[in-house]
C-alpha cells in the first residue's frame, strides 16, 4: 500500500472498491490528525494517531 486511504477517498476509492475499503477501516485503531479519518492500520493515514476513549 503505497498510498494513504486519504488519498484514496479523494479518487473515490471507497465506492470503487468498496469491499477493501471496508477491510481497512474495520475495526479501525487509528484516525487522521489531518483529514479525520479511521483506518485499522497506522500506514494507511497521512497524519495518524492512535484513538484513545
Ligand atoms: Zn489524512
Amino acid at each position: 500500500m503505497a498510498r494513504p486511504l486519504c488519498r484514496l477517498i479523494k479518487e473515490d476509492f471507497h465506492n470503487t472498491s468498496k469491499k477493501e475499503f471496508l477491510k481497512m477501516v474495520d475495526q479501525a485503531g487509528f484516525y487522521c490528525k489531518k483529514c479525520g479519518r479511521t483506518a485499522k492500520d497506522e500506514k494507511l493515514l497521512c497524519k495518524p494517531k492512535k484513538i484513545q476513549v
